[in-house]
């Protein structure tokens, strides 16, 4: 494991992924990703608002929470949602070049391609 490594491993701890989040994301096996951050368990490993960075209290023999407050928690899932949203792909029925869209059903990648595929013009 490197120093790039180390401080990937970091950043998504600060990010709040778990351990096997970060195995996955890095390539780096579960139990290196564990032992290095138990080894290395700084201020970071303390639980923070994931919207807004507040440092959150943890109540013992309680889920570890994410955000301080619903504002925050409506918060974070509007600004993400797109990110959970399940991507669709298409072939562009003009071009022929693969595209992914979200939401209602499209069939040409851009305007210029819906344009001439649909009226023919060059
Ligand atoms: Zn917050
Ligand atoms: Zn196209």
């Amino acid at each position: 494991m490197n120093l790039y490594d180390k401080q990937k491993i970091l950043k998504l701890r600060s990010q709040g992924l778990s351990y096997a989040k970060i195995a996955e994301a890095t390539g780096i096996p579960k139990g290196t990703v564990k032992w290095f951050l138990t080894k290395n368990a700084t201020e970071r490993d303390e639980p923070k608002c994931k919207n807004c960075g507040k440092p959150l209290k943890i109540t013992p023999g309680k889920k570890a929470k994410q955000f301080c407050c619903d504002q925050c928690r409506w918060e974070w899932w509007h600004k993400h949602r797109n990110l959970y949203k399940p991507k669709k792909t298409m072939t562009c029925n003009f071009c022929g070049k693969v595209f992914s869209y979200f939401g209602k059903n499209r069939k040409y990648c851009c305007r210029a391609c819906y344009l001439r595929g649909r009226y023919g013009s060059q």
